[in-house]
């Protein structure tokens, strides 16, 4: 068991503080929501139980100008301009219309962090929430108490009060398992391919000098163990250096009791990609331009809520048509239909009307805030977006 950079012995004081915004969960979404607030003079709290960057949520697969818009180019590992996609019989090469990269966690998550200096972080264990005007946050430590409290924690949803299916096999979850061999690679893979798992799709990303071979199902009772050691055998690599977790693949309620969820914890992961970085950053940043409306007084803390529970219901359609694609994609594995797909995506037009479809659910940030009366914020490279 890898001994995790948490807060131990005597380091561990007692938290009792209050605070204008808490954002509980210091991984994409949340530091890039404390990254937006970097200069709204708000008090801003972050909690995790890890240290910054301690402990890898992802492959960390995602558009390479996503990485330039945020300033967080300096942790890309490769790019890649095409997507390598076997299936049992044949293999293709689908041409990207943008590229994407693959990149350290630690040190992305270092720069998010670096651009949020003013933010105060501290290592404890969100426990649940008591709502009222100010919030008040229970955490293994003690309290923290804020008027606007952010629960950015991923799939858990710690902050929820709903009732809802949260836990597996109940809610709608996929499940990832990932091994980081050691080792080079010039090529981003993907398998669709019963041979490793029934309804889902596998993966092989190189990163520098580690690749990340794992194997993705969207059916969560199904496991992914014996597939993922099965690729990274058939790769010639060393099944080592774990890495998993659930991923919901279905949008959740954005705002609860007056709580933001942003993130997996709001079910932001795209269903049948299980692309979950982008769009992280991206309702992080739309949260972000609502509470610095708020905390601006510009608007009440209820438009904020209002506002970003609208922004995020604007998306339902394309969500829900990208879990009925992971539907048909999970009983078409191994298909003759599915081969044909594969194959038909060569061709660069198809290829890139299909991607820029896709990518179009979440537009480059100049495009986010269309309907707001602020665009996304200041970061450590200025303003993101221009006026739209
Ligand atoms: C194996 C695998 C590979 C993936 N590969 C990719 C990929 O290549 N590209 C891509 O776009 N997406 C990928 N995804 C999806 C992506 O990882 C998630 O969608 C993304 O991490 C969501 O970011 P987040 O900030 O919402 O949550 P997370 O990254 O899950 O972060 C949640 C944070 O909350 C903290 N936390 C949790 N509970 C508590 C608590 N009770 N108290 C305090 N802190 C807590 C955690 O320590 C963590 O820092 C992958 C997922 C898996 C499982």
């Amino acid at each position: 068991m890898p001994v995790r950079a948490t807060k131990r012995g005597t380091a561990r004081t007692t938290l009792d503080r209050d605070c204008d915004v808490l954002v509980c969960g210091a991984s994409f979404a949340g530091l890039t929501v404390a990254r937006e607030l970097e200069r709204s003079g708000a008090r801003v709290m972050l909690i995790d139980r890890y240290e910054v960057g301690e402990r890898q949520t992802s492959a960390c697969a995602v558009p390479t100008e996503w990485l330039e818009l945020l300033g967080l180019e300096s942790s890309v590992r490769q790019t890649f301009d095409e997507l390598v996609v076997h299936t049992s019989r044949s293999t293709t090469r689908w041409p990207l219309p943008i590229s994407f990269s693959t990149f350290d966690y630690r040190e992305l998550c270092g720069l998010l962090r670096a651009a949020a200096s003013s933010s105060e972080f501290e290592t404890a264990t969100v426990e649940g929430v008591q709502t009222g005007q100010t919030h008040t946050v229970r955490t293994d430590r003690g309290d923290v108490r804020a008027p606007y409290v952010i629960d950015a924690l991923g799939w858990r949803r710690v902050l929820s009060s709903s009732g809802q299916p949260i836990q597996p096999p109940d809610a709608r979850l996929s499940r990832g398992l990932e091994v980081h061999p050691p080792g080079t690679g010039d090529d981003l893979e993907c398998w669709i391919d019963p041979h490793y798992i029934r309804a889902g799709y596998s993966w092989s990303f190189p990163a520098g000098d580690e690749v990340r071979v794992g194997v993705g199902s969207f059916e969560p009772r199904d496991h992914v163990k014996d597939g993922t050691v099965a690729l990274a055998r058939d790769l010639s690599r060393d099944p080592v250096g774990y890495q998993g977790n659930w991923i919901p693949h279905q949008l959740r309620p954005a705002t609860e009791n007056g709580i933001f969820f942003v993130g997996d914890s709001a079910g932001h992961c795209l269903p049948l990609t299980a692309e979950g970085i982008r769009p992280a950053f991206y309702f992080a940043l739309a949260l972000g331009r609502e509470l610095r409306a708020a905390l601006a007084g510009a608007i009440t803390r209820e438009q904020a809520l209002t506002r970003y529970r609208a922004f995020n219901r604007k998306h339902a359609l394309k969500y829900s048509c990208m879990l009925g694609a992971q539907h048909l994609a999970g009983r078409t594995t191994g298909s003759a239909p599915m081969r044909w797909l594969v194959g038909a995506l060569r061709a660069r037009r198809v290829s890139h009307w299909t991607f820029d479809h896709y990518y179009q659910i979440m537009p480059r940030p100049s495009a986010i805030g269309s309907d707001s009366p602020e665009l996304v914020g200041t970061g450590a490279r200025g303003r993101l977006g221009a006026p739209a």
